[in-house]
């Protein structure tokens, strides 16, 4: 466990990023207004930064190994032909259609933990930025037909328009399908299949005009909410502790038809491995295989996709993250 002091913001910038092109890589073009492209899942794009792994606490779940694992893992692997990119930071405007001042003052400022879950470290915010900035990225190369996964820490899915919490800090996800929307997509859908209910995005998205958002999650489990849909675009898919994998796809199936009917143009996935069987926070039971078929559905959807790392605390993350890839690039 890393605890030595974090990177400045502009250290930030200068990130140095495990790098291999395989395949078909190309530099990333300039985001055109179109929001759509045809989509290419020959090769997966990955989006991290080590750095991100500069922040811990002994005995948290939410650790720097998670990211370091699972980069080494993907760069050891053979089946998914990856090409690697660097974050840049979310800008200022971006953060601010998601959350109040006040909260992202915070953020920045406050030397107090949040709660028992979510410290404050020095320099989180700039990790925070950097995480909600691979976020962005992703949906823009999702637009230019690029299939792509953030591989970041903070998640983001907990964190609420004023409020951080369950190891969440800015809403990275919301804070991309806001930039997506105000890029000219029409419609931006969410899909949550973290096992825990993304109580910050509904928070955000709750009523907001060409979002819709779609969380599947354990029920009770943390943070107790989701017990049923909230506005008029945002719906949840509560499923029992020790569910048996078939009938928790058949739920997650569910949700994905009833985001297809949303007729979204962009789909973004907050990617939480921990409904898996040996997740040691919560009492779910997929196994590798159900996130190989959760990334095939997302091909299927034939909508550009981009995901993002939310939770997963179980050693076997970097083979679950690895087997979604392995449905997600499925043509
Ligand atoms: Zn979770």
């Amino acid at each position: 466990m890393r605890q030595e002091p974090v990177p400045t913001r502009s250290s930030a910038l200068k990130a140095i990023p495990p790098r291999r092109h395989m395949g078909l890589g190309a530099p990333a073009s300039p985001v055109s207004d179109s929001p759509v492209a045809s989509p290419d899942s020959c090769f997966m794009n990955i989006i991290t930064d080590k750095q991100c792994a500069d922040y811990g606490m002994a005995g948290h779940p939410e650790r720097p190994a998670r990211i370091l694992r699972s980069i080494e893992h993907l760069q050891q692997q053979s089946t998914v032909p990856l090409t690697w990119h660097a974050p840049v930071p979310a800008e200022p405007d971006m953060v601010a259609r998601a959350h109040e001042p006040a909260h992202i003052r915070l953020v920045e400022t406050s030397e107090e933990a949040f709660d028992g879950d979510t410290p404050w470290y020095p320099g989180i915010a700039a990790h925070a930025l950097r995480s909600a900035g691979g976020a962005v990225q992703a949906m823009r190369m999702a637009r230019e037909g690029k299939p792509t996964l953030s591989l970041l820490r903070p998640p983001g899915h907990h964190a609420t328009r004023d409020h951080a919490m369950g190891f969440c800090y800015f809403n990275s996800i919301a804070i991309a399908s806001l930039e997506a929307r105000a890029s000219g997509v029409r419609r931006v859908a969410v899909f949550d299949f973290d096992v825990h209910h993304g109580n910050g995005t509904e928070d955000i998205f709750r009523d907001q005009a060409g979002l819709a958002f779609y969380s599947v999650h354990q029920h009770p489990c943390y943070p107790g909410t989701g017990t049923r849909n909230v506005g008029d675009n945002c719906f949840n898919y509560p499923v029992a502790p020790a569910t048996p994998r078939d009938s928790y796809r058949k739920v997650l199936g569910r949700a994905l038809e009833d985001l297809k009917a949303f007729q979204p143009e962009l789909v973004g996935v907050s990617a939480g491995f921990d409904a898996y069987a040996r997740d040691p926070l919560a009492q779910e039971t997929l196994e590798a295989e159900d996130f190989k078929w959760i990334g095939a559905q997302l091909t299927a959807l034939e909508i550009p996709v981009f995901a993002l790392l939310e939770g997963g605390y179980s050693k076997d993350l970097p083979l679950l993250i690895h087997a979604f890839l392995e449905g997600w690039s499925r043509t």
